[in-house]
C-alpha cells in the first residue's frame, strides 16, 4: 500500500539533497565520538520516575551523571519548558560534544487540548478532521518543549477485551493504514525543523494488538498471512510516508519477542522497507526478554536487542550496561552501534537540534499556544463528528431546545474528566466539559434540566487528580442510595439522556477486560430508570467496543460518544439538538457477547459456512456470528440511498484498472454527510481470502433529496496481497466488489483479473 506524504517529484529531488547534506553532518559528528558517547545516544531514560534507575535509591543521580558525560540519548516524560530547558543544559554546558537531547512524550490525543480518543476519532472517518487534531497536538506539545511523540498507534486490533482498543484506528488493515498515516501528517507536517511539529512514532511493531485472549502484552500466535496481510500494512504505509521513528512492542510473536526480532525490524522494516529512521524499544522491553525465557540475563537481551534492530533502549538500562563489553567480545558489531548512533542524531540534524538545541524552548510560546480557545473549538468540531448514532428507533433524536424537561441521568452525567480519556497528555483532571454542562450550555431557561447521578461507577482509591496509571479501579457495586432520585428524576423528565459506559482508566494499557458489558450498578440503573421512562437515549462513553445487547433490547436511542476530550458535553450536545447531523461509523465491531471475541468483519470463512443443519453450524449455540452493531455502521438523521453501481469494464489484466461509479442520494429531509464505503473480495487466492475488505471511502455531503456520483480506481494497490509465494501481487480470478454505507453492503459488482 502506497500512502505517500511526499509524493511530488520536486519535493522528491530536493529532499534528496537535503538527505546527503544531513548525512555528511552525521558522519562528521560520528567521527569525532567516543564509544561511550556513541551508546550514550542509544540511551533514553524517563525523566518521571526516579525509581527505576539501576538502583531504585538514586535513580536521578544516575542520570544526572549520565546527563553530564553526554551519554543520554533522549529524555521521555519531561513536560514543560522550564526542565526541558534545564536538562538540555545540563548537557550543553558539561558534555564533551554538546550532542542535543530530544524530548519524547505520550501525546496521544492531544496534549492538553483533549481530543477525542484515537478510536473514537477515527469513527469520524473525516481525514481533514484528524489531520487538523494532530497538527494542533503537535502544535500544543512543541509549543511546550517537546520534540517526539509516541503516536500514532496503528495496531491492528480486533479483540475488544484488549484495553488498548482505545489507542488504535480499529480492526480494519486500511483503516489503520490511512487513519496512521494522516496522524502522521498532523504531527510531523512537511518539515521536521518546524518549531509547530514533533517526530511521529509508527507503533507496536508489531502484532501487539493480538495478544491471546485479550491480555495486554500476551503471546501472539500468528502466521505468515497475518502478520504481512493485516499487522504489516499499516507500517509498511507509514514507513513509505515518512515517519520519524518507529516503537517494538512487548509482545512475542510465534516465540520470538517483537523487541528481538531480527526479521520484524532489520530484514523488512530496514532492508526490505529500506526505511531510515530510528527504532525505540518499548518502556524496558529489551530487559523483558529476560522474563520472556528469550536472555539469559540483561546483558544477552542487549546483544538480542541491538542485533535485532532495536535502536534506543527505553528504560532497560541494558545498552549503557553491556553494549562496550559486548562489542569486546564481538557479540555486536561497531557496524550495528554506528548504524543506530547515525539514526539518532539524523532525527536530531532534521530537527534542527543542533543549530539550537532551544529553538522548541519559548515560554511566551508555553503560555500562549496550548489550550487556546481556537484549538478548543476545533477540539470540539472533532468531537461532534467522532460520535456515532447507533439506534434512533422513534426518531427521538435531535431533540427540539425547547423542549420541556430532560433528565441528565447516569454515573458519566456530570463527570468532568472521564471524557478525557487515558493517556490524556496534560489535559488537566476535571477539565472536561460535562454532558450536564454541554446541555445546560445549549437549551434555554424555558427547559428544565433533572440531573441525578443514579449512582456512583467506581470508589475513589485515589487523591483526586493523582496519577492513575498504575493502580485498579475498583467498582461501586454495592451503593444504590442514589438511584431512588435518578427514578424521581426520569419520571417528571420528557426525556432521559443516560450517561453510562466505562470510567477513563477502564481502557488504556494494562487494563484488558473480560466483562465488556456495563460494571458496577450501572445495569440496575439502567432497568430502573427503564421501568418509569422509555424514552431514554443512552450516552455512551467508553474506549472500546462494548456488550450492548440488553440496552439495545429496551433502549430506543443510542449515541456512541467514546470518550471525546475536553469539548465532550459541548460537542454531545451539538448532536442531541441537532446542530451538527451525526455522521460518524464504527471503525471496529460491536459485539452481542464478550464470547464472540475477537470479531472483525474481514474474517476468512470456514469451509462450512452456510449450512445451519445441526452437524455443521460454525456459529454459536447461544449467540449470533454476526456483530450487534457491525464496523461502518452509523446512523444520520437523515437516510441515504444508493443505485446504479457501474464498472466501465468487468475484465481487467493483472496490472489494469476499473472505474466504479454509484450514485448515492440522500432521501431524507435534512443535509447529512455520509461515508461511502468500498469493499472488495478476492473470491479464489493462494492462500484464503477474507469475505470482504475496505478498500476505500469517501465522506461526502448531501443535501436534501441531492444525488451525486461517487468513483473509485480499482487497481492493483486494491487487489494485491501477500501471497503464497511470499510477495505482494494481484492474482488473477473473480473478484466482487460492494458498495454502500457499512460494511453489510449489499449492491454488488462481479469483474476478472485476467
Ligand atoms: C507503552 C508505549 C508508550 C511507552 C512510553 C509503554 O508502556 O506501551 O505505548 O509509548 O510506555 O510511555
Amino acid at each position: 500500500m502506497v500512502i505517500s506524504c511526499k509524493n511530488e517529484s520536486d519535493k522528491t529531488s530536493q529532499n534528496h539533497s537535503e538527505n546527503d547534506k544531513t548525512e555528511q553532518k552525521v558522519d562528521s559528528v560520528l567521527a569525532l565520538m567516543h564509544l561511550n558517547e556513541k551508546i550514550g545516544q542509544l540511551v533514553q531514560y524517563s525523566g518521571k520516575w526516579n525509581a527505576t534507575g539501576p538502583s531504585s535509591t538514586n535513580g536521578d543521580q544516575h542520570k544526572l551523571e549520565k546527563l553530564k558525560k553526554g551519554e543520554v540519548g533522549s529524555m521521555l516524560n519531561i513536560t514543560s519548558v522550564a526542565s526541558i530547558r534545564e536538562t538540555q543544559k545540563i548537557i550543553m554546558e558539561h558534555s564533551r560534544l554538546k550532542i542535543p537531547l530530544i524530548f519524547a512524550y505520550d501525546v496521544i490525543h492531544g496534549y492538553k487540548t483533549i481530543f477525542p480518543i484515537p478510536l473514537g476519532e477515527t469513527a469520524s472517518w473525516d481525514l481533514e478532521a484528524i489531520k487538523k487534531s494532530s497538527e494542533i497536538a503537535a502544535k500544543e506539545s512543541a509549543a511546550s518543549g517537546l520534540n517526539w511523540t509516541f503516536a500514532p498507534m496503528i495496531d491492528v486490533s480486533r479483540d475488544a477485551r484488549w484495553g488498548r482498543s482505545m489507542e488504535g484506528a480499529g480492526e480494519d488493515p486500511y483503516l489503520n493504514s490511512i487513519v496512521g498515516v494522516t496522524r502522521i501528517q498532523g504531527l510531523q507536517g512537511d518539515d521536521l525543523s518546524s518549531v509547530n511539529t514533533v517526530a511521529a512514532c509508527a507503533k507496536h511493531f508489531a502484532g501487539y494488538g493480538f495478544g491471546e485472549a485479550g491480555r495486554d502484552y500476551n503471546t501472539v500466535n500468528i502466521g505468515d498471512n497475518e502478520l504481512h496481510n493485516t499487522i504489516l500494512p499499516p507500517f509498511k504505509a507509514a514507513a513509505e510516508a515518512g515517519v520519524a521513528t518507529f516503537m517494538n512492542s512487548f509482545n512475542d510473536i510465534d516465540g520470538i519477542p517483537a523487541t528481538g526480532h531480527k526479521g520484524l525490524q532489520r530484514d523488512i522494516l530496514k532492508r526490505e522497507w529500506d526505511w531510515k529512521g530510528l527504532v525505540v524499544s518499548d518502556w524496558g522491553s529489551i530487559g523483558e526478554m529476560q522474563a520472556h525465557g528469550y536472555a539469559e540475563d540483561k546483558k544477552h537481551a542487549a546483544e538480542i536487542a541491538l542485533n535485532a534492530g532495536s535502536d534506543m533502549d527505553m528504560e532497560s538500562y541494558a545498552y549503557e550496561a553491556h553494549l562496550e563489553a559486548l562489542l569486546n567480545e564481538k557479540k555486536v558489531t561497531i557496524e550495528q552501534i554506528d548504524d543506530a548512533v547515525k539514526r539518532v542524531l539524523r532525527l536530531k540534524f532534521d530537527m534542527g537540534l543542533f543549530d539550537d538545541p532551544y529553538k522548541y524552548c519559548n515560554e511566551e510560546r508555553e503560555k500562549n499556544e496550548v489550550y487556546t480557545p481556537e484549538n478548543l473549538a476545533i477540539a470540539r468540531d472533532v468531537a461532534k463528528k467522532s460520535i456515532v448514532l447507533l439506534k434512533n428507533e422513534n426518531q427521538t433524536l435531535p431533540l427540539l431546545k425547547t423542549v420541556k424537561s430532560i433528565a441528565v441521568i447516569g454515573p458519566l452525567g456530570n463527570d468532568k474528566d472521564t471524557p478525557l480519556g487515558n493517556w490524556r497528555g496534560k489535559g488537566e483532571y476535571n477539565s472536561a466539559i460535562s454532558l450536564l454542562e454541554g446541555v445546560k450550555n445549549a437549551v434555554g431557561n424555558t427547559t428544565t434540566i433533572n440531573y441525578a447521578k443514579g449512582v456512583d461507577l467506581t470508589i475513589p482509591t485515589l487523591e483526586a487528580g493523582a496519577n492513575q496509571f498504575l493502580h485498579p479501579l475498583k467498582f461501586n457495586t454495592t451503593d444504590k442510595s442514589g438511584i431512588a432520585e435518578a427514578v424521581a428524576a426520569a419520571k417528571k423528565s420528557d426525556v432521559v439522556l443516560l450517561a453510562i459506559g466505562e470510567n477513563a482508566f477502564q481502557t488504556g494499557e494494562g487494563r484488558s477486560q473480560t466483562n465488556i458489558g456495563f460494571l458496577g450498578l450501572q445495569n440496575e440503573l439502567l432497568e430502573a430508570v427503564y421501568k418509569v421512562n422509555k424514552n431514554i437515549v443512552v450516552i455512551l462513553m467508553n474506549g472500546r467496543p462494548m456488550d450492548l445487547s440488553r440496552v439495545s433490547e429496551i433502549v430506543p436511542t443510542i449515541l456512541e460518544c467514546w470518550h471525546l476530550g475536553s469539548e465532550t458535553g459541548n460537542a454531545i450536545a451539538d448532536v442531541v439538538f441537532g446542530d451538527y447531523n451525526p455522521s460518524g461509523k464504527l471503525p471496529v465491531s460491536f459485539p452481542h457477547h464478550v464470547g464472540q471475541e475477537p470479531l472483525y468483519y474481514n474474517q476468512k470463512n470456514t469451509g462450512r459456512p452456510y449450512s445451519k443443519n445441526h452437524v455443521t453450524f460454525s456459529g454459536y449455540r447461544d449467540a449470533p456470528k454476526a456483530a450487534l452493531y457491525p464496523f461502518g455502521f452509523g446512523l444520520s438523521y437523515t437516510t441515504f440511498s444508493y443505485a446504479n453501481l457501474k464498472l466501465n469494464t468487468h475484465e481487467i489484466a493483472i496490472n489494469g484498472e476499473i472505474n466504479l461509479s454509484v450514485e448515492v442520494t440522500n432521501s431524507g429531509d435534512r443535509a447529512g454527510e455520509e461515508v461511502v464505503q468500498l469493499y472488495i473480495r478476492d473470491l479464489v487466492g493462494s492462500l484464503v481470502r477474507p469475505i470482504k475488505e475496505l478498500k476505500g471511502f469517501e465522506k461526502l455531503m448531501l443535501q436534501p433529496g441531492e444525488t451525486k456520483t461517487v468513483t473509485f480506481t480499482i487497481g492493483s494497490e486494491m487487489l494485491q496481497f501477500y501471497t503464497a509465494n511470499k510477495i505482494w501481487e494481484v492474482e488473477p480470478g473473480k473478484f466482487n466488489v460492494w458498495v454502500g454505507g457499512d460494511s453489510t453492503a449489499k449492491l454488488k459488482e462481479t469483474f476478472t483479473v485476467k
